[in-house]
Formats: structure tokens, sequence, C-alpha cells
């Protein structure tokens, strides 16, 4: 067989066990593309607020050394039906690489902030947006200052936590738009807001921001309320380069896939991670998160090694454990959950919860670094247990295909 090129787009959770997988029997010519020179744990980044170096690992010799090309650079175009991209890298604004298959792994981005705009806004994307961000709220502490946290969701939560934890000066509010911790068991509801009070964090629930403005935002309900530093943490938002190349994709840009991860629209194209709509068993799109990046990538990656050879693609199957929480420091939550990511009644809280957090955290960076690194085969996660094309379904089940690709 003629020797491929395959295309990674993405060096997160999803594009590099993807990569690790793929490396390991093809004989073709794979090249990764990310805009950053090397991998970022972007689970700790609100760690970097209030210090801590999140773990890195660089790009190109951990890729090299599995036979992986690195390119960093920004991919600015995409062409599924030709087979290429274009991508800028360094003072070469518009470079273009041809590609047999691509696997589209290009993640998330925290929400941009709504109506209006304030330079007094930070998103938290990158190390450097929290390193900026840690050193504008040592400044604030030392005024007492107020910081909004806008969202109420895993990230929100985790944010307030941590700086109210390392700020005990500041004043610290979260704002949310429905009840407050409602996604999580009622024990689960009741350890949060005992841990809010504790770290003396204002919830306001119930309430929608309509727009930010320079030193304070608008309620739906019209009142302002005043800060110093906003933090959003209101959802992540996936690149539109999928939409604009033609890709099938969902209203909210997520790549809609088969139940092996094969792009609906292109046979050329898998997608992983944050950026693919799979559907989990309760219909509803997986939740944007490294718990199932993961299985995604390796999946995504296995299946078009399938392809290659020839051999049948297995379908996609991940059964959620348990959504994990620091809250500050000190303290933390299991919230443990079904299969379909609902919560169940039970929880862990306290020394228990926080180490079973900081473990999750180190395991997954050590599965993609020693994946990389040993090309073993390390990974593993729980999956459904009626798994096949019914036990996930595909964005839109009717054009389900099922037939194996064979080079
Ligand atoms: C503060 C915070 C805490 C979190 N905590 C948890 C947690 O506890 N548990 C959990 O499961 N999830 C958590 N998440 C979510 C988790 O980080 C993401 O769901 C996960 O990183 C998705 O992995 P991914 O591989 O799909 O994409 P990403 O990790 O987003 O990686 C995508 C890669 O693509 C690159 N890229 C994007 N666009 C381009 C382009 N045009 N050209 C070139 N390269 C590009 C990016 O540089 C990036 O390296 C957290 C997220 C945040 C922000």
């Amino acid at each position: 067989m003629k020797n491929k090129t395959i295309v990674i787009l993405g060096g997160g959770y999803a594009g590099l066990l993807a990569a690790a997988r793929i490396s390991r029997q093809t004989e073709h010519n794979i090249i990764l593309i990310d805009s950053k020179a090397q991998f970022v744990q972007r689970i700790r980044l609100h760690e970097a607020l209030t210090g801590s170096q999140p773990k890195v690992l660089p790009y190109k010799p951990l890729l090299n050394k599995r036979g992986i090309e690195f390119i960093q650079a920004e991919v600015s175009e995409l062409n599924p039906n030709q087979g290429c991209l274009s991508y800028a890298s360094g003072e070469d604004q518009d470079q273009q690489l041809n590609f047999d298959y691509l696997i589209y792994a290009l993640g998330s981005a925290i929400k941009p902030v709504l109506q209006g705009a304030s330079t007094h806004a930070l998103s938290l994307n990158s190390p450097q947006d929290s390193a900026q961000g840690g050193l504008r709220l040592a400044e604030i502490n030392a005024r007492e200052g107020t910081v909004v946290v806008l969202g109420g969701g895993i990230s929100g939560i985790e944010v307030a936590t941590e700086i109210s934890d390392y700020y005990p000066q500041l004043n610290v509010k979260l704002i949310t738009r429905g009840e407050f911790a409602s996604p999580f068991s009622k024990l689960a509801q009741a350890h949060l807001r005992e841990s809010f009070s504790r770290h003396n964090i204002t919830i306001v629930e119930h309430t929608e921001v309509t727009e930010l403005r320079e030193r304070h935002l608008i309620t739906s309900h019209g009142h302002s309320i005043s800060f110093h530093l906003c933090i959003p943490c209101s959802g992540f938002k996936v690149p539109d380069l999928a939409r604009k190349a033609g890709l099938g994709v969902d209203p909210s840009g997520r790549i809609q896939v088969d139940p092996y991860l094969r792009s609906l629209s292109h046979a050329n194209v898998f997608a992983a991670g944050d950026c693919a709509n799979v559907q989990g068993i309760s219909k509803q799109p997986l939740r944007m998160s490294c718990a199932a990046a993961m299985p995604l990538g390796i999946t995504a990656g296995e299946n078009l090694l399938a392809t290659l050879q020839g051999k049948p693609m297995q379908p996609f199957s991940m059964a959620f454990m348990a959504q994990c929480l620091s809250l500050g420091r000190q303290q933390g939550l299991i919230q443990f959950t079904n299969g379909d990511d609902s919560p169940k009644e039970n929880i862990w809280t306290d020394r228990k919860a926080v180490m079973t957090k900081e473990f999750i955290c180190r395991m997954t960076y050590a599965a993609v670094h020693w994946e990389l690194k040993t090309g073993l085969r390390l990974y593993r996660w729980p999956k459904l247990k009626r798994s096949g094309p019914h036990a996930l379904t595909s964005s839109v089940p009717n054009k389900v295909s099922s037939e194996v690709i064979s080079d």
C-alpha cells in the first residue's frame, strides 16, 4: 500500500493520544500541527492563577522520537474535499499541506465574554493568561478588591475556590444563570454550598449577565455588579474552522461523527476531543472534558489505523464514572456518576477527594507522556456494558454507516 499522509490537528489530550496510537504501527507519514510549542496541562490552568506552574511537554522531541513530524503553526483554512489545509508559521503566513487522512482535534477555548468589552476580563486559555491573572489578583488582593467569576459549572467552581483560598482578602462572587450546583447530587450540592460559605464566596444565582462594561456588569434583572477583575467560565467554544471547511457540524460547531468517530460528511476526516459531537447514552453530546477527550483520541487514532490496514473499526464506547473537583487546595469533591454522567448520590469530600483529584491530574499527564514515550497502550477507561453502534449513537443516527473502509 502506498504511503499515506496523516495529519493530526491539535496537540491536546485527544490529538496526542491519537498520535501515540497511530505511530505504534504505521509506516505512513504522520504530522501533528499545533499553534503552541508544547502540550499544556489544561485541566490545571486555574492553579496557575495562584502561582503553580502547569506541567508541559515540548512537542518536538516527544513526537519526533515516535517518527511524527511536528509543525508549530496556526491552521487557518481546511479543505477536506481536496485533502489540503493552509497554515501560518513564523514569517510564512500561507503554507499548504496535503493529506490523505485527517484527525481533527482542535479542542475548545473558554467562551469569549459577551456583549461589551472589558479590559478587566480574563479568559483562562493559556498559562500566560493565568500568570497575568495571578499578577492582577495579587494587586487587587492588596486593596481588598472584588473578583467576579461568571459561570457555575465545574471550571467556575474550581476557579472561584482556588482564588479565594489563596487570596483571602479578595471579595469573590460567582454568578450563575440557574440554581447553583443543580447538576450535582443533593449531598454534593450541600457540600458545595458549605464549602463556598467557608471560603466566603458570594453565590449570585438565577442571574444572567447581559452586558460587561469596564468595571461593572449588568444583569438581566437590571442590576449592576462592580468588579476589579472578571473571569468568564461560562462554557467552552470550539473553533469555527470545521464549519468554514464545510464539514458537517452541529449548531455549536462540533463535528458530527459516526460511532467510529469518522465525520459524517467526509470519510477522510476523524474527529476527537471537545470538537467532536459524540452523543452519549442520554442522547446528549458528551461533556467537553479531558475525561472524554482521551478515549476519543485513542479511538479515533485506532480506527484510522484500522482503516489503513483494512481491519474493522471499533465503535466508540465510554462510561463516565465521576466528576472530580478541586475546591481550593485543601478541599475537593468527587461526585460519582452513572455512565451517562448523571450524578449518583454518593460523593467523596475532603482529604480523600483532594488526593483523588490530584491523582487524576497526574495520571492524565502521565498517560499522555508515557504512551508517546514508550509506544505502549497504557491508558484504559471504563466502557459501556452494551457497547456497539447502538450504545453510543451517531450525531445523525440515520446516516450511520458501519462499513469497513479498506484502502
Ligand atoms: C481551568 C480548566 C479546568 C478543567 N478541568 C477539567 C477537569 O477537571 N476534568 C476534565 O475532564 N476536564 C477539565 N477541563 C476541560 C479539559 O481541559 C478539556 O475538555 C480538554 O482539554 C479537551 O481536550 P482536547 O484534546 O479536545 O482539546 P484541547 O486540550 O483544547 O487541545 C486542543 C489543541 O489544539 C490547538 N489548536 C486549537 N486551534 C488551533 C489552530 N487553529 N491551529 C493550531 N492549533 C490549534 C491548541 O493549541 C491545543 O493545544 C478543564 C478546562 C479548564 C479550562
